[in-house]
């Protein structure tokens, strides 16, 4: 993944990556002639596919973690819930928790209760 400044026709320089821990990914790439700064900003599902794809940025590749469970995905053939996201899953009622599972697994290969946090917020999902 390269990112060129238009103006100068130069390869931006990587600059900064930050790992947040929930998933996201950010990095910055520096224009070396006239400073330009472009950030890449990528969501849980995109971060897994630069993962699972070996791209490396900024010379490191992106950390194998989140990957782990991907795999399992491939092997399921289906999202992949941890523990407490379960349990958590479990409280919802009978009649709606297939329409909530498929919701959360619509929004994420992996659903931790961060996800599904951030899934009711984006979603209006309050309450599931
Ligand atoms: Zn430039």
């Amino acid at each position: 993944m390269k990112f060129l400044c238009v103006e100068c026709d130069r390869q931006m320089a990587f600059s900064e990556r930050q790992v947040p821990g929930d998933g996201t990914l950010a990095a910055t790439f520096k224009c070396p002639k006239c400073g330009r700064v472009v950030a890449m900003l990528t969501n849980p599902m995109e971060t897994q596919l630069v993962s699972s794809l070996g791209v490396e940025i900024g010379g490191r590749t992106v950390p194998a973690e989140p990957f782990e469970m991907v795999r399992a995905n491939v092997v399921t053939g289906g999202p992949a819930w941890s523990a407490d996201a379960q349990e958590r899953l479990e409280r919802v009622p009978t009649f709606v928790r297939g329409m909530v599972k498929k919701i959360y697994g619509d929004y994420a290969r992996e659903i931790t209760p961060a996800v599904m946090d951030t899934a009711r917020a984006e979603l209006g999902l309050e309450g599931m």
